[in-house]
């Protein structure tokens, strides 16, 4: 039995893959392909890797939910005792029909509605992550006119580089994310003026698939900057939350667990005369990533003069991110191969160049043989479209030998209820 890269749930067996104790091959057999599989065990163990990081600290992990927003991941996180990060009212309605508690859930985002922040006033979360000074006014005018006050903390943008891909970097001072460094201070100080809102706190996010504890070593220390100093100004601030960010394994990347990567972060604050302050954190993708893969199946091989394609039946709306952000997934044969291996470009059938999952793959692979596409916990069914009126993929989330969907392939019927003809 050997286990793939960064994925202790997936297995070979006898050459075939397994995810906990289920062969992949019979699951894309039952539901069809493309199938999203994700092990329940994986995403335990990798809160867990928190949860020990955090033995003996006041601290709340929200799991940031846009990387895999569906319900019974949302549940199972939930029993699990995690709060939540969220980024807009439809994220709030799924959170409260997975079951959380309001009272754990934080919301960020740059452009939260009114009617985003009545609905969150109104069932009473934890914690507004404010970005900017115009909407902590705008957050004061809608809680006021609510009778309640708004529980805020801003959201800082230390300016620290998370050596990351551009487009999922936000602590950079040109990011639009967060109040500016220099900033912040006069931000709190409007902030407790305001009647609707309860100052409460001070985040930070640095960016996404960090795969360095630098980053956030610098980004602590700017935070804490900014704690003394906003404390110094008489405002106190009951949490810090270190947002989320790090990083999973896609190609031999190498990011810190996240036990080690805390007891580096927790030195810093003892040091520093935190230790004790309630913290929060936010992780997505470093959840839920690995524990994921996607089964395709593939339908064509078309060789070419200087291109191989093999074109499988999942695309870029299924698996957006090498579309998006020229992302590597590792992509693995299902079953044993057989006879030589070929360079391909794995391509979708939808009509666009950018719609392709891995370039330059050796793989021995026929018509009719299945792949699966590592690593696809994370920003896949959640970024997933329906673009060229293709049916969202459906889930399926494995607990040792028992499989449950937990989302039905989608149908053309299913896309068309919300149209109507104009006559
Ligand atoms: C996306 C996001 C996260 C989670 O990021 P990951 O890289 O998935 O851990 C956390 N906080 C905020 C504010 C975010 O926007």
């Amino acid at each position: 039995m050997t286990h793939l890269p960064g994925h202790p749930y997936v297995h070979r067996q006898d050459g075939e893959l397994w995810i906990e104790q289920l062969p992949l091959a019979a699951l894309a057999r039952q539901h069809g392909t493309p199938l999203f599989v994700y092990s329940k065990a994986a995403m335990l163990a990798a809160l867990a890797a928190y949860q020990r990081g955090f033995a003996g600290r006041q601290a709340t992990i929200c799991y940031a939910m846009k990387a895999n927003s569906s319900l019974a991941v949302l549940q199972l996180f939930a029993r699990a005792g995690c709060g939540f990060d969220i980024v807009s009212g439809g994220e709030l309605e799924r959170v409260l029909a997975a079951g959380a508690l309001p009272s754990k859930v934080i919301f960020s985002g740059v452009g939260k509605t009114r009617a985003e922040m009545r609905r969150a006033l109104e069932v009473g979360i934890g914690c507004f992550n404010v970005e900017s000074e115009a909407e902590l006014e705008e957050l004061s005018r809608v809680a006021s006119a609510a009778g309640v006050a708004a529980s805020v903390s801003i959201r800082v943008n230390p300016n620290v580089d998370a050596r990351t891909h551009p487009y999922i970097s936000t602590g950079l001072k040109d990011n639009k994310f967060g109040v500016a460094h220099e900033r912040t201070l006069h931000a709190y100080r409007r902030a407790v003026e305001l009647p609707g809102l309860k100052v409460v706190g001070i985040d930070c996010h640095i960016g996404s698939q960090i795969t360095d504890g630098a980053p956030y070593l610098d980004a602590m220390d700017r935070v804490l900057d900014l704690v003394e100093a906003v404390e110094a100004a008489g405002i106190p601030l009951a949490h810090i939350d270190f947002g989320g960010g790090l990083g999973i394994d896609y190609n031999g990347d190498r990011p810190p667990a996240a036990d080690t990567l805390w007891a580096q972060l927790l030195a810093k604050l003892d040091a520093r005369g935190h230790g004790g302050r309630h913290l929060m954190i936010e992780p997505g993708r470093s959840l839920v990533g690995n524990a994921g893969v996607c089964l395709t199946e593939v339908l064509y091989l078309k060789p070419g003069e200087h291109k191989n394609f093999c074109i499988v039946d999942a695309a870029m709306n299924d698996l957006p991110r090498p579309a998006m952000y020229q992302a590597f997934h590792r992509i693995e044969p299902v079953r044993p191969t057989r006879g030589n291996a070929q360079r391909y470009d794995v391509v979708g059938p939808v009509c666009e160049s950018g719609d392709w999952l891995g370039r330059d793959r050796e793989l021995a692979v026929r018509s009719g043989d299945l792949l699966a596409v590592l690593s696809a916990g994370a920003y896949c069914m959640s970024m997933a479209s329906n673009y060229n009126t293709r049916g969202r993929a459906a889930e399926v989330l494995v607990d040792g030998d028992r499989a449950h969907l937990i989302r039905e392939r989608e149908t053309a019927q299913d896309q068309m209820r919300m149209e109507r003809l104009p006559g």
